[in-house]
């Protein structure tokens, strides 16, 4: 069985778009991550419902990484009833993959801002990497300063310079890794299908014709 480490992106992707794939791509790349696992939420306890139910959100996140070996779609925050909290998903992964094998989960600097806000956070670094998304060019200590303080705090304790370390343990380190940030969000994908502007581009086309033949975001 391979020990490279697993990522993790959990997101509501209404709709799927090139900025996630890249966001999987480039950490997949850069710290040589064994797959990325995309997992689509069912209820996301931290913010307003998912405009596309779950089935669709799922049917274009398989479309959108059908071409991609490193790739997978994660079902079980759909499957589960009740809300999504990543503390149970991780937990499962980890009761999956054995103690040893290093698990990642893969945030946007911006994600990554909100994170003690979320449910059992403390023990999700028990459980988990976490690898913050981060654009070049913009200074770390700049946006360091707009963490929360007990944020700040495990930031400070956990930072590890080197990202591949992450391939040395299994879980607890957080590691910041530069990448191309797209301009693209989910919100401004909606607002301009609904404003009838075209979304070409911005996300794959296969992804695009299911929005189109399913009436989505209309
Ligand atoms: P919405 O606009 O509906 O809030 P979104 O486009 O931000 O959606 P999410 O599904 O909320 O997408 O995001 C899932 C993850 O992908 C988060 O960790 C987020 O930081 C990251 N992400 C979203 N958009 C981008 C982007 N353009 N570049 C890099 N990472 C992104």
């Amino acid at each position: 069985m391979s020990t490279a480490p697993i990522g993790v992106l959990g997101g509501t992707f209404d709709p799927v778009h090139y900025g996630h794939l890249r966001l999987a791509e480039e950490m997949g790349e850069a710290l040589r991550l064994d797959e990325v696992r995309l997992l689509p939420s069912g209820t996301p306890p931290h913010r307003s419902a998912p405009e596309a139910p779950a089935e669709h959100r799922l049917a274009m996140a398989r479309l959108a990484t059908a071409g991609n070996a490193r790739f997978r779609v994660d079902e079980r925050e759909v499957r589960r009833a009740g809300p999504g909290y990543m503390f149970d998903t991780l937990s499962e992964l980890r009761a999956e993959t054995g103690a040893a094998r290093p698990l990642a989960l893969l945030l946007g600097a911006d994600a990554f801002l909100e994170f003690a806000a979320w449910h059992r956070w403390h023990e999700l670094f028990n459980l988990a990497h976490v690898v913050v998304a981060h654009r070049p060019g913009f200074p770390v200590e700049r946006w360091a300063e707009r963490m929360p303080q007990p944020l700040a705090r495990e930031y400070s304790a956990r930072r590890m310079q080197q990202p591949l370390a992450i391939h040395l343990s299994p879980a607890r380190g957080i590691v910041v890794v530069p990448f191309t940030a797209l301009d693209i969000s989910a919100t401004a994908i909606r607002d301009m299908l609904r404003a009838g502007k075209s979304v070409r581009y911005l996300l794959p086309e296969a992804v695009l014709d299911y929005i189109r033949s399913h009436r989505l975001y209309s």
